[in-house]
Parts: structure tokens; C-alpha cells; sequence
């Protein structure tokens, strides 16, 4: 089985690299660098199984191959938002060029979406009917809109061509390898609080999110990939809701920290909610979470003290 994975030097890409790689597969890792790095990847250089494509995926890609990951694309707000203009045309250029790749050569593909799908939602926890509630001209809509275009893209070559299509709505995930510099909550207030610095809360911190450790996210990508007639999205996350205030108290009792907590204005546009409901993850795929969040942010919080 030969497989692209597009953004595999990423945070998600490179550990998908991995668990394919000791599946057996054959794996390609196209990457651009922009937000990845050759460190989460150089265990693999040497490797049999193993290839290294330094492209852009907006770029026309030709390989053989008979699956494709597509997870290239920036997936931090400040990484996303410093170039719009790049994040639009990655999005939609970038689904363009893989779907006429997996027609062409009859792989099957899943796009690695978002719950950003759902915008600022109004209905809570989301299910996957729910249409969502997105500012198309807000500094989020780079991100969101070209989600939503590559789902429609994803939809309509599945209608017309018959392409073998997969959808993952993924939501908040973390752990190891996530970049230092990344600016997400989770790795953002870990490495403060490793240094003892200020821990920046946005908001008054009461937006929830739910976060899922990267394992079980790979578990179900790759559980999604391998069922057989699936088609429509799925939400792939852990349900557990939490504030960041909570999320932040938790991580200064499991660094011991002498950090406090510094509130900065909340950026424009950032969901007041976030809640997976994976009922159809589950009834479907029979995929769940399995690691708790406390279990999972040490394996992080040892991560990026191992890096220090
Ligand atoms: P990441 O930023 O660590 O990885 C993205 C990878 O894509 C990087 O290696 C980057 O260099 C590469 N890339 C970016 N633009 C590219 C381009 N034009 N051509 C080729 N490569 C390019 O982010 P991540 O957390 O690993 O996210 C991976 C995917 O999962 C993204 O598509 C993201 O939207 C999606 N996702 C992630 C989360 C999450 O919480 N981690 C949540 C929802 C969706
Ligand atoms: N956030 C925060 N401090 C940070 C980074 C983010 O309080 O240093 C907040 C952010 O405003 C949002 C939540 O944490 O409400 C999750 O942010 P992240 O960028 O990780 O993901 P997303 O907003 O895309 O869910």
C-alpha cells in the first residue's frame, strides 16, 4: 500500500508517518516546511518505506499512490492568520490537485478538516448535521472557508467522479511534537509554564474546548481511511469540555509552576464553545478516546521539558 501524506513533517503528519510506516505501509511525505519540521520526521529519512517530497501541495503533484492523507495546512491560528492569502490557496488549490490525483489514479483520500467547520457554534455539543455559524470575511475565514470549500470539493468528486472520499471534522488535538513556537493553548501555556513565564489566557477564559491526544486522534484517521462504504463527515475528538481557565489550572499542577495567569484580549471571531459529539464515531467506526486529558498533558509536559 503506497500512501501520501501530505503535511507529514507536521504535528498530526509525522506521527500518522509513523503508525503507517510500522503498519507497513509505503509511505510519501509531501511538505512545504512551513509550519513542519525535519526534526518531527529524521528518525525516518533512512528508512525503506520512506519518501520525502519537499513540495507545496498547491502545486500539481503526480505519484503513484493508493491512499492520501491530506493534512497540509497551517492548523494554528497565528500560523494560519500571518498568511492568509497562502492558507486560502493551500486549502482550495491544494484538495484540487489531490482529488484529480485519486481519481486519476483510483486512490482513496481523506481530508483532515475541522471543527472550525462549525464556526462560532450555536448548537452544542456539535453534531455533524449541524451547518455551523462561520464569518466568511472574519480573520478566521482563510482557515474556515477553505475547510468548508475542500468538504464541498471532497463531497461533489465523490458524487461526480465517484472518488472514494473520507472527512475527518477534527477537533482540538494535542501532544508530542506540536511545535514550540506553535501559539495553540496547549503547547503555548505548557512551554510558559516550564519557563515560569506568564501563562497568556485570552478572554476572561471561559471559552471551552475538547481536547483529544494525538494518538487516539491517529487511531481514528486511520480507522476512518480503512471503513468501507463511509461517506459524509465525521467528527473525530474528545468530548470532554473544559474551560481554559481549567485547562491552564491543570497545567500548573502538573508542572508545579511558579507561572501565574495574565489575561489578554480575546482574539476576533473565537468560538465562545467547542464540544465534539462522536456518537456517529463511535456507532460507526467504533473509535472513542481512550487517554485522559490528565494522562496525556504529562506525556506532553515530559515532551517539551526533554526539549529544554
Ligand atoms: P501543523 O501546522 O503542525 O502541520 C501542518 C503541516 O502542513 C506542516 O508540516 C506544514 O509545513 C505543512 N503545510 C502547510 N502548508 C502546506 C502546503 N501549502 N504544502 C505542503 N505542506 C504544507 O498542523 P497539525 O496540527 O499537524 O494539523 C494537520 C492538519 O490537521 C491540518 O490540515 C489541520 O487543519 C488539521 N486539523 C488539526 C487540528 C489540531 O488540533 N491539531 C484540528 C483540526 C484540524
Ligand atoms: N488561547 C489562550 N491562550 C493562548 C492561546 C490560545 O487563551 O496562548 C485560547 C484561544 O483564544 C482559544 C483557545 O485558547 O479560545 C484555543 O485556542 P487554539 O489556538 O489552541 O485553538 P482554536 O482557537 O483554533 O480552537
Amino acid at each position: 500500500m503506497r500512501v501520501l501524506v501530505t503535511g507529514g513533517a507536521g504535528f498530526l503528519g509525522s506521527h500518522l508517518c509513523d503508525r503507517l510506516i510500522a503498519l507497513g505501509c509505503q509511505v510519501i511525505c509531501l511538505d512545504n516546511f512551513f509550519t513542519g519540521s525535519r526534526d518531527n520526521i529524521n528518525h525516518l529519512i533512512d528508512h525503506d518505506h520512506f519518501e520525502l517530497l519537499h513540495q507545496d501541495v498547491a502545486d500539481p503533484i503526480s505519484i503513484e499512490c493508493d491512499q492520501i492523507y491530506n493534512l497540509a495546512c497551517p492548523a494554528s491560528p497565528v500560523h494560519y492568520q500571518s498568511d492568509p492569502l497562502r492558507t486560502i490557496r493551500t486549502n482550495v488549490f491544494g484538495i484540487a490537485n489531490l482529488l484529480e490525483l485519486a481519481r486519476e489514479s483510483g486512490a482513496r483520500i481523506l481530508q483532515a478538516s475541522t471543527s472550525e467547520v462549525y464556526g462560532d457554534p450555536q448548537q452544542h455539543p456539535q453534531r455533524e448535521t449541524y451547518w455551523g455559524n462561520v464569518n466568511c470575511v472574519g480573520l478566521r475565514s482563510c482557515y474556515d472557508e477553505g475547510k468548508r470549500i475542500a468538504e464541498t470539493f471532497m463531497v461533489d468528486y465523490g458524487r461526480q467522479h465517484r472518488t472514494e472520499i473520507r472527512i475527518a471534522r477534527i477537533f482540538n488535538t494535542y501532544g508530542e511534537k506540536m511545535g514550540i513556537r506553535d501559539g495553540r493553548v496547549v503547547s503555548s501555556l505548557i512551554v510558559q509554564a516550564l519557563r515560569n513565564r506568564d501563562m497568556t489566557v485570552y478572554g476572561d477564559g471561559t471559552q471551552t474546548r475538547s481536547f483529544c491526544f494525538v494518538d487516539d486522534l491517529i487511531d481514528g484517521l486511520i480507522l476512518l481511511m480503512q471503513a468501507e462504504g463511509f461517506t459524509g463527515p465525521i467528527n473525530l475528538g474528545n468530548p470532554q469540555e473544559l474551560t481554559i481557565n481549567d485547562l491552564a489550572a491543570r497545567i500548573i499542577a502538573l508542572t508545579g509552576t511558579q507561572s501565574t495567569i495574565v489575561y489578554h484580549p480575546l482574539p476576533s471571531d473565537d468560538p465562545r464553545q467547542r464540544r465534539a459529539d462522536i456518537s456517529k464515531a463511535k456507532s460507526q467506526l467504533g473509535w472513542e478516546p481512550r487517554i485522559a486529558l490528565d494522562e496525556g498533558l504529562k506525556r506532553t509536559i515530559k515532551y517539551f521539558s526533554d526539549k529544554f
